[in-house]
């Protein structure tokens, strides 16, 4: 029988997940299906009840649903509970009716960002711009780097995001105080989805900086803003195949490869 998995979110509609998951069952031959559900916002666990009677294996999880989908994990991969994240997006359904979760998000940035982006983030000063659940779920995966700054539009969230670190030096901003260049900026904000101009000032883009939009699919005004001042620009898609990838090396043991699933979707 075909092994079912499937991405839970609200809304779902337009996530490229499946679209990805079926070219990397494609390409390393793995018998899977894979679709999309749309979970009642009030009833999260419910519907992942309903996946595992009916015979899943695992599901990814999307916005809202990634600090409910921790609480409801009867174990974590080591990396879910020392990011200190409280967030998973990947649960594999043991059984029993036992779930497993993780986190993929953080080491989906990093690949993308060294192994496709060719940017080392050994000893390189870091603003993050937001505090929300992205923010967290990255942040362990930028050990190596010489200094994170914090800047999010509520202050407290990004005091509370830098209490938690104790791996490297970090500091908390808003992003209207912040006036130093830095070598690596991830905007993890969803101030693009209302294409919101961030109140950031121009010298924070350094010399040979990467400008990371962790959103994908349209040009952001933090893109345009980087690139007017000479950064180097990319979207969020690449992280969202290389956090894919992982997921599905945690469910089927295999690993696929990325670069051509990312080149289909940029033409795409
Ligand atoms: P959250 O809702 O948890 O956090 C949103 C963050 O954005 C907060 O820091 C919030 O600040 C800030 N923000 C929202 N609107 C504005 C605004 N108008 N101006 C300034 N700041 C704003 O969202 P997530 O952390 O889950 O997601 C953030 C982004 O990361 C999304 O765009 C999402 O698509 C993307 N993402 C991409 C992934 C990928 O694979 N490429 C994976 C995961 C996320 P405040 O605290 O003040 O409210």
């Amino acid at each position: 029988m075909i092994d079912k998995y499937a991405v839970i979110g609200n809304p779902i509609v337009h996530s490229k997940s499946p679209q990805i998951h079926e070219a990397f069952a494609k390409q390393t031959n793995q018998d899977i299906s894979y679709k999309t559900v749309l979970a009642p916002l009030d009833d999260f666990e419910g519907t992942v009840r309903d996946l595992i009677i009916q015979g899943y294996k695992g599901a990814n999880v999307t916005v809202p649903f990634k600090f409910e989908a921790y609480k409801i994990c009867n174990s974590l991969s080591a990396r879910a509970v020392s990011s200190g994240s409280g967030a998973v997006n990947t649960l594999k359904f043991l059984n029993g009716g036992k779930v497993y979760g993780d986190n993929t998000d953080g080491v989906g940035l990093r690949n993308d960002i060294v192994q496709n982006l060719n940017f080392s983030i050994a000893n390189k000063h870091i603003l993050i711009l937001g505090a929300g659940g992205a923010a967290h779920g990255i942040l362990n995966s930028l050990l190596g780097a010489s200094s994170i700054m914090i800047a999010n539009r509520t202050h407290e969230r990004a005091l509370e995001l830098v209490m938690g670190i104790q791996d490297f030096e970090a500091r908390a901003s808003t992003f209207e105080l912040l006036d130093r260049p830095y070598d690596l900026i991830i905007n993890a904000t969803s101030a693009g989805l209302t294409d919101t101009a961030l109140p950031i000032p121009n010298i924070i883009f350094g010399e040979n900086c990467l400008a990371y939009e962790m959103m994908y699919g349209r040009e952001t005004p933090f893109m345009a803003q980087a690139r007017a001042n000479g950064a180097q620009v990319a979207d969020g898609l690449g992280m969202l195949v290389e956090q894919a990838a992982e997921a599905f090396y945690i469910w089927r043991g295999v690993r696929p490869q990325t670069a051509p699933v990312i080149a289909k979707l940029h033409n795409a």
